[in-house]
């Protein structure tokens, strides 16, 4: 069964989203954990979240994707902003633990000009002083274009950020199909070898999530735009091949396209019409 969501507003909590994502044929779903510039989370609805997992269970809902706010910086040069990426993601991950099992995804962060040496560093170190052994949420460094400063672009460097960090089987990685793209890797035409590198360089068991998008730019553009699926730079016959792919059809797929929620139900339809049951 193809695993398949996208990004939901959280505004209305985790039964709507549950709700809303079984409305337009997800069977999944991802969300910011709080406003995507950062700021206080919402309260924690307890009762919210125990009418959700029933659902949940109840529709056979996969894992669902918590995104961190984008403008956390792991690796920031200022201590502070670095103190805020910290406590933010302590505090998510905390709330996480009333929805076991669920998946963290946030964006390793922008170096500005200290290197990436650097960055790789304060990224693990921020890893290092809040990752717990026994927390049930596994945290996955997401693929990034490239664009500025990003650290995360190649996949040298995520394996780089896991080798340093203690608790690295908490550890996994989301390959965004427009990011990979942008950051230089073929995914349109050498899918097989684009994965091989993948596995040689970081481990296919690390490859938890993937976020489908088509990219409005050309392969290494270093942009971050994203497209409707379908019509953009890697187009409709890449997709299907990438949610067929042996290394891939297993996972859980998340829509972050340019869509309003009727968009994204046609595209969950388009998806689940290309993917081949075994
Ligand atoms: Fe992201
Ligand atoms: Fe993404
Ligand atoms: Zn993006």
């Amino acid at each position: 069964m193809l695993k398949i969501g996208c990004h939901l507003s959280a505004s209305k909590g985790y039964l709507a989203m549950g709700k809303q994502a079984a409305r337009i044929g997800a069977n999944t779903f991802q969300f910011f954990t709080r406003n995507p510039r950062g700021g206080a989370a919402r309260a924690l609805d307890l009762d919210d979240i125990a009418s959700y997992r029933s659902y949940a269970a109840e529709h056979g809902f996969f894992p669902i994707l918590a995104h961190a706010p984008y403008t956390l910086n792991a690796c920031s040069a200022d201590e502070k902003l670095r103190e805020f990426a910290r406590n933010t993601m302590a505090d998510d991950l905390a709330r996480l633990e009333h929805i076991p099992g669920t998946l963290y995804n946030f964006h390793p962060g922008s170096h500005v000009k200290q290197g990436p040496e650097i960055g790789i560093r304060f990224i693990a170190e921020m890893l290092n002083a809040i990752l717990k052994p026994g927390q049930s949420t596994t945290v996955l460094l997401e693929t990034m274009a490239g664009k500025g400063s990003e650290v995360g672009r190649t996949f040298e460097e995520l394996r780089a950020v896991i080798d340093r960090v203690e608790q690295n089987q908490l550890l996994g990685v989301c390959l965004d199909t427009c990011h990979v793209s942008d950051g230089g890797y073929d995914i349109v035409n050498r899918l097989d070898a684009v994965l091989d590198e993948f596995d040689r360089i970081i481990g296919l068991d690390r490859l938890k999530a993937v976020h489908l998008n088509d990219s409005k730019n050309p392969l290494g553009s270093h942009k971050d735009r994203h497209e409707k699926i379908g019509q953009g730079s890697i187009g409709l016959d890449a997709f299907e091949r990438i949610i067929n792919h042996p290394a891939l059809r297993n996972l859980p797929f998340y829509l972050e396209t340019p869509n309003d929620v009727e968009g994204y139900a046609r595209e969950i339809a388009l998806l689940k019409s290309l993917f081949h049951e075994e």
